[in-house]
């Protein structure tokens, strides 16, 4: 027996993500224009990196709470009262967590059974359906569609009920789309988990990064705050990935549950995060604002390059993504995406990376210089057209 045949069968059961795999190769080459990476290209703003040096000056070393400090947790709260009129007690309602991704990991593992499907609208971020089959429940992948603006609709999730269903994930700004949901059409999906007794986990870590309208909490809808576990992060809108800093909230108990785990996996988050990401919610928005201005400049030259190259190109509203179809080229999504970087050294995401509903496009990040947005969008055209003519 070999040590790969000792390998749980689970964590062989899930593919390695189609992201990484690509970046390898990406790594190794030179001269390559990267439209891959999902991370934002700012440095975290200088006062933010100053509090943290302030904090170990001050011998800020140690483990914190379980939950994260007092402090932090007040600050989060503060701030989803502010901007969404939604309220959670600091003391029991809000766990933080190392990044996004502990949390949406928590959530899944807080709450599902073994068999427990999971409704999880495609194209989508690549980690949530690896987390549900880690956790033991089953991903029910519920494709959206360019003509519906990706957008969900109760009437195609309706489609994906069974008897097992027990949690719907929704996450708007999306990743890989850009696309965003108003209140209203989250009211009429928020109806319908109402009406199937469904917990939602809903992923906002774009939702400050929206261009167009204001971004809906999907806890702040009449009704949902209970039966939501919030996830959101500094990783995007506070250009703090490295800090691996997130947080969670819900009703007491599925943030004891979270907890639970977090306290025998994690511990705690990182202190030195944790004190930074006080200083980014004081005084963090300012510079939040001079970046989503940043993206939103960069959004609108993406989308205009692709419209003129005679892509179909869908108006991406948040995140930092741009999603354009490549069916007119008559390839497939990893062979459009392998054959660039081999002839113009341009890398992006095959649309499939982030499910089957994401086959005929492709993932582009402009969350890199202007300057290499040009030149990105000049190669592309260059080999765009060679297959159009
Ligand atoms: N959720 C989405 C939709 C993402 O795109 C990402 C990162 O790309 C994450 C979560 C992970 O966030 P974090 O850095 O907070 O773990």
């Amino acid at each position: 027996m070999t040590w790969a045949d000792r390998v749980s069968p689970l964590v062989k059961s899930i593919p390695p993500s189609g992201i990484r795999r690509f970046f390898d190769i990406v790594a190794e080459m030179k001269g390559v224009i990267s439209l891959g990476v999902g991370e934002p290209d700012f440095i975290t703003p200088w006062h933010i990196r100053e509090s943290c040096i302030h904090g170990l000056h001050r011998g800020y070393t140690a483990y914190t709470s379980n939950l994260g400090l007092l402090e932090l947790r007040e600050e989060i709260v503060r701030l989803l009262a502010r901007d969404y009129q939604v309220t959670y007690d600091p003391r029991k309602e809000v766990l933080v967590t190392v990044g996004v991704s502990e949390a949406f990991d928590l959530a899944m593992r807080a709450v599902l059974s073994p068999g427990d499907e999971v409704l999880v609208p495609e194209p989508c971020y690549v980690s949530y359906k690896a987390c549900v089959t880690l956790a033991g429940g089953k991903p029910i992948p519920v494709p959206t569609t360019i003509e519906n603006e990706f957008r969900l609709t109760p009437a195609e999730l309706e489609a994906y009920i069974t008897p097992r269903t027990k949690v719907l994930v929704i996450g708007y700004p999306n990743n890989p789309t850009g696309a965003v949901m108003t209140r209203e059409e989250l009211a009429q999906i928020a109806a319908f988990v109402k009406k199937h007794d469904l917990i939602v986990i809903s992923d906002e870590i774009y939702g400050r990064l929206t261009y167009e309208g204001t971004h809906t909490c999907f806890a702040s809808l009449p009704d949902m705050r209970d039966r939501t576990i919030l996830l959101n992060g500094f990783s995007k809108a506070y250009a703090m990935t490295g800090w691996r800093l997130g947080y969670a909230c819900s009703n007491p108990d599925f943030i004891a549950a979270m907890t639970k785990i977090h306290q025998y996996t994690m511990l705690c988050a990182p202190i030195t995060a944790q004190v930074a990401a006080i200083e980014a919610l004081k005084n963090g928005e300012a510079s939040v604002d001079k970046m989503v201005t940043e993206y939103n400049r960069r959004r609108r030259l993406m989308l205009n390059g692709f419209r003129e190259m005679g892509l179909t190109c869908f108006e991406p509203k948040g995140a930092f993504y741009i999603f354009p179809s490549i069916k007119e080229t008559g390839m497939d999504s990893l062979s459009f995406a392998e054959t660039l970087l081999k002839e113009e050294k341009v890398a992006l995401v095959p649309g499939n990376a982030f499910g089957d509903s994401g086959e005929g496009y492709v993932r582009c990040s402009y969350a890199t210089s202007a300057a290499n947005l040009a030149e990105a969008l000049e190669r592309i055209g260059r080999f765009v057209r060679k297959r159009l003519s």
